[in-house]
């Protein structure tokens, strides 16, 4: 490990909103940065003014804010270095490490076509590797185009990456590749370097996918005699049927995982779990944890698989260990107008008696309904079931009559009441519990009935018993 605090970057092309991919790179870096002390920059890789946007970057900022993942300093933007990367590609030709290719497009388009029906694979053949100083002189005064190509040394390139271990590329495989185009736009594998050394990063840690570009950037850092970082490249991310991730699996950019109703905290633990394997049978964690345990040589090499299960299950973890009154806070910021009709008190009481059951802000707000409006349908196995004929009907009728008798409606109160009249008629207190959970709500299950029956108040609890009474046994069909 470098001994001074180390810097990371995250660096995101803006051809697209953040989706779970970038998120979890992101992640890392920052939850690695956190660890050792460092610091966590974001630079925005916006030189493909064709595909790049600015919303996309505003996206990209805002899902990071959002996720907690907070940058170090001002990000650096690519677009707005294109003075810094024309000084470096000058430097670059004044070296013996990279030369002008006067080579047509039409040439190199033959060339390519041939070997490949020879042989299969094409590598530039290095014509203008050694031109003469005449050549070259004639060619640039009567204006003929062109590439800057690296002057790739022949031998055995050996890096460590921290999770890979040691990687070894025979140089004999990568060609003279470009660094600059006829236009004299620098390639992507030169800004990188000439990006991250200016930013001094000290460890790239990015997806496997850049794993074949390591080598090709490693031989600039040499030309450019400039200090290699360390690296790390992360496994990928499959989907279930074992191909890469994507929408088709249900994986989604995280702002819709935000506007669905996710905590924050619970996406941020589910990433953190796709690849990184804490040792422990401990599952849960906060931001803050996840600062304190990650390793990055705990990252394993094997493709992670996403698991919506999974995220459900973390999901639900999390909103269980919420409190009413931030859960509130949450579905108020995604849905500012929800239940504005009711005293947030109420509100927060039933995000409380239901938290359990939910594994999204919007999942609270779905199975809160009942505790505001009257059911409209009743689950039909369970009405079938607990609402078998006759005989219950009296029942429900009979508890009816105690709750309206009751001196104060409250939670022990309707319990005490509905235990009573099971006793006086002889059955189990379950016999009178199913068919009221479900008059009341409508559902077969649901938080402690007495405590709804709390909440709800006795007024509503009786019009609903009332409805049900009439609706109910169902008739055979
Ligand atoms: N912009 C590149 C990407 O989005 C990242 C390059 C890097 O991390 O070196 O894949």
């Amino acid at each position: 490990m470098n001994s001074k605090n180390p810097r990371v970057r995250f660096a995101p092309s803006p051809t697209g909103e953040l989706h779970l991919g970038g998120a979890r790179t992101a992640l890392f870096n920052w939850l690695f940065a956190r660890h050792h002390d460092g610091q966590f920059l974001l630079r925005i890789e916006d030189t493909d003014q064709a595909r790049s946007r600015e919303e996309f970057t505003q996206q990209i900022c805002d899902s990071l804010s959002w996720l907690g993942l907070a940058w170090d300093e001002e990000p650096l933007y690519q677009s707005k270095r294109g003075d810094r990367y024309s000084e470096m590609i000058n430097i670059l030709l004044k070296t013996e490490d990279s030369y002008r290719c006067f080579c047509s497009k039409e040439e190199l388009t033959r060339k390519r076509e041939k070997a490949q029906s020879e042989s299969g694979g094409y590598m530039y053949d290095g014509t203008c590797r050694a031109l003469s100083e005449e050549l070259i002189s004639e060619k640039l005064s009567s204006n003929y185009p062109f590439v800057v190509r690296l002057k790739v040394p022949r031998k055995v390139l050996k890096f460590q990456d921290h999770i890979y271990g040691k990687i070894e590329v025979n140089t004999e495989e990568i060609d003279d590749f470009i660094v600059a185009r006829s236009d004299g736009n620098p390639t992507y594998n030169l800004v990188v370097v000439i990006d991250d050394h200016d930013m001094d990063i000290t460890h790239v840690i990015r997806g496997e996918d850049h794993v074949s570009n390591t080598p090709k950037q490693i031989m600039i850092y040499e030309a450019l005699g400039f200090p290699i970082p360390e690296f790390a490249h992360l496994p990928m991310i499959l989907g279930p049927d074992k191909r890469r991730l994507s929408k088709r699996h249900g994986a989604a950019g995280v702002q819709e995982y935000r506007d669905n109703g996710y905590l924050p905290e619970a996406l941020i633990n589910y990433l953190s779990l796709l690849g990184w394997n804490p040792d422990t049978e401990k599952e849960i964690f906060s931001l803050h944890e996840l600062a304190q345990s990650f390793q990055i040589n705990q990252v394993q090499k094997k493709p992670a698989v996403y698991d919506e299960k999974k995220l459900h299950w973390i999901s639900g973890q999390h909103i269980f260990n919420s409190t009413a009154n931030d859960l509130f806070e949450g579905i108020r910021k995604i849905n500012p107008d929800w239940r504005g009709d009711e005293e947030d008190e109420f509100l927060i009481e039933v995000i409380e008696l239901i938290k359990l059951r939910a594994k999204s802000l919007t999942e609270l707000e779905d199975i809160s309904e009942y505790f505001f409006e009257d059911p409209k349908s009743y689950d039909e196995k369970a009405s079938r079931k607990h609402w078998k004929d006759e005989t219950v009907s009296p029942l429900v009728r009979q508890y009816c009559e105690t709750l309206n008798t009751l001196d104060e409606w409250t939670e022990d109160g309707v319990e005490q009441a509905l235990r009573n009249v099971a006793e006086d008629e002889g059955i189990s207190a379950g016999k009178l519990i199913h068919p009221i959970r479900l008059s009341l709500s409508g559902l077969p299950a649901g938080p402690s009935l007495f405590s709804m029956m709390g909440l709800l108040g006795r007024e509503t609890c009786l019009r609903r018993l009332e409805s049900a009474l009439q609706r109910f046994p169902l008739q055979e069909t």
